[in-house]
């Protein structure tokens, strides 16, 4: 057991466990955290950290970002990355939200455009946009469809009438993984995915009307086309049912291979397989499958939005200007090529509640951002500030070119619902001026600012750190929560 007295200071905001904290450990656990977080962080969370660091394969350390906490086997707010050669994949270091992730979209209009519309744009967003639990999308696919999502992603949404070619260029692997292969997604995920697909889901789901506030890199806030008080749309979802049940059935089938190869796991959540195994590869073909069923029904939403402008605005969405400025994965697996000493090697980088965070010059970034950095979408809480910021050289150099990816909870969602009542948060936002609609009043408890990390202390780390950039805050205007 390992926990905060095994921390030692690399530099301000920066621990680690060495490898030698204990004989399991392969490379060092490390920490991006501010030392007032770390009183507070429990050390279950640390402990899965050095965990992490005991797989077969991993490379150079076990990573906790700025928001990490407690998850299934791996950390939320984790990154780890292992060899191509001898390296496993594990679906807990991915999530059961395959590909949960967060869109931005850019608006040419201001806040003070928008206010006298805002009360009905909201309406027709949460009238349009299916959101709540177990929420089922508009368009019904056909059993037959469903493959071609899982295998296309966000080009099918497109082919299929949701959104502009010009999207995909925005979007991570330009809204389609290659490799999915929709013959290794079972009949379950399937038949849970048909119904679901182009919905929002509950609790921490949610599409939220902002403008900018502060700017605090001129030169990358103009590169991404942002400026002071300018309305953004942000849409937080994932793969659904779909995603979830992809993860499960690897999850249980990985747990076998675990036994077989007698693999000595210091948690069971850990379940893996070698990365050219068959089960590997199954869960990684099965995984992209769906990252892009998550693509696409972020892109469905997307299209909703803009038609929900349309037809509040009473303007086509190319001349309010509703362009996509970046869509993130925060919980992947991606195969990439980073550098070990001088040498660039392949990996296989697992982020769970981490965003990618590419400094200036990587190809996968758009053409349009490549000089500064990709940007990177970290929002807060329904009630407080949420943040662009842009990847970094750091990254490249320390975190396999990662960040956070939000807040981050500390308080359970039943805790949540002990500590707060739906109608005192609700009139916390009222006061704010933030208008909220929610599918459930227990959800608004259970999302309650309080319910998650101060979120400027996070991106305060994140760029002292060198991490990330921060780039702008954004403050909310209205909020949809599913
Ligand atoms: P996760 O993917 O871990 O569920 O959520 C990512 C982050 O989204 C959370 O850590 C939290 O900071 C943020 N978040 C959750 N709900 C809301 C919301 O309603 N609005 C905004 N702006 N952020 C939220
Ligand atoms: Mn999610
Ligand atoms: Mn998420």
């Amino acid at each position: 057991m390992v926990g905060k007295g095994d921390l030692e200071k690399v530099r301000d905001c920066v621990y680690e466990i060495p490898s030698s904290a204990r004989k399991d450990m392969r490379v060092p656990a490390r920490i991006y955290l501010d030392e007032e977080s770390i009183k507070t962080l429990e050390d279950g969370a640390i402990e899965q950290v050095a965990n992490v660091a005991c797989l077969e394969g991993i490379q150079k350390r076990s990573i906790g970002l700025p928001d990490i906490h407690f998850g299934y086997g791996f950390s939320i707010g984790g990154v780890a990355a292992f060899s191509e050669i001898n390296g496993v994949v594990s679906p807990g270091g991915v999530g059961f939200d395959i590909n949960c992730g967060v869109r931005l979209l850019k608006t040419n209009l201001t806040k003070q455009d928008i206010q006298p519309h805002l009360k009905d744009l909201v309406n027709e967003l949460f009238n349009k946009v299916p959101s709540g639990l177990g929420s089922n999308g508009i368009k019904h696919l056909k059993e037959s469809e469903i493959d071609d999502v899982l295998e296309n992603g966000a080009k099918w949404a497109v082919e299929n009438g949701f959104g502009w070619e010009e999207d995909l260029k925005f979007l991570e692997e330009n809204g389609c993984m290659e490799g999915a292969d929709a013959s290794l997604v079972s009949t379950k995920a399937k038949r849970r995915g048909i119904p679901q697909l182009g919905s929002l889901g509950s609790g921490n789901h949610f599409l939220e009307i902002q403008s900018i506030g502060d700017i605090y890199d001129e030169e990358i806030a103009k590169a991404y086309g942002l400026e002071k008080d300018q309305v953004v749309v942000l849409i937080h979802t994932g793969s659904r049912g779909c995603g979830y049940q992809i993860c499960a059935d690897n999850l249980r089938e990985m747990d076998k291979t675990a036994k077989r190869l007698k693999l000595n796991l210091p948690d069971r959540q850990l379940a893996c397989a070698p990365i050219d195994s068959d089960e590997g590869q199954n869960y990684l073909k099965a995984m992209a499958a769906g990252a892009n069923y998550a693509w696409t029904n972020r892109q469905m939403i997307q299209h909703w939005v803009r038609e929900s402008f349309e037809n509040i605005l009473k303007q086509d969405a190319e001349s309010l200007g509703l362009n996509v400025l970046y869509d993130v994965a925060h919980n992947i697996i991606k195969k990439e090529q980073h550098k070990i000493g001088k040498i660039n090697r392949n990996m296989y980088v697992h982020r769970k509640g981490a965003t990618r965070a590419f400094g200036p010059g990587r190809k996968e970034i758009p053409q349009e951002y490549r000089s500064v950095g990709q940007p990177v979408l970290i929002p807060g809480t329904m009630g407080t500030s949420s943040y662009i910021l842009a990847g970094t050289e750091t990254a490249m150099d320390e975190t396999f070119g990662s960040t956070a990816h939000g807040a981050g909870r500390v308080l359970s969602r039943s805790g949540a619902k002990r500590e707060f009542t739906p109608e005192e948060i609700s009139k916390d936002l009222a006061d704010k001026g933030i208008i909220l609609k929610a599918n459930s009043q227990p959800v608004i408890a259970e999302e309650a600012p309080n319910a998650y990390k101060d979120v400027d202390s996070v991106v305060k780390t994140a760029d002292k750190t060198g991490i990330s950039k921060l780039v702008a805050q954004m403050k909310p205007l209205g909020v949809i929560k599913g």
